[in-house]
């Protein structure tokens, strides 16, 4: 049992990217970015485990 609390904190590990300039944090403290004061993050957890986005999320690199 008290592994439980252990494990999701691992899995619970979570991907917020700012729509306004692309700025991805882990787990943010603030639901702000920090880099523009945007108050939205955009989550994308589900997006940085799949591995056909994980490479190129725009196809538009530099
Ligand atoms: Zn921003």
């Amino acid at each position: 049992m008290r592994s439980d609390s252990q494990r999701s904190s691992v899995l619970g590990l979570r991907f917020f990217v700012c729509p306004r300039c692309e700025t991805v944090y882990a787990l943010p403290e603030e639901e702000r970015c920090q880099r523009c004061g945007d108050v939205h993050l955009d989550e994308i957890t589900r997006t940085m485990w799949d591995d056909s986005s994980f490479f190129s999320p725009d196809g538009n690199d530099d």
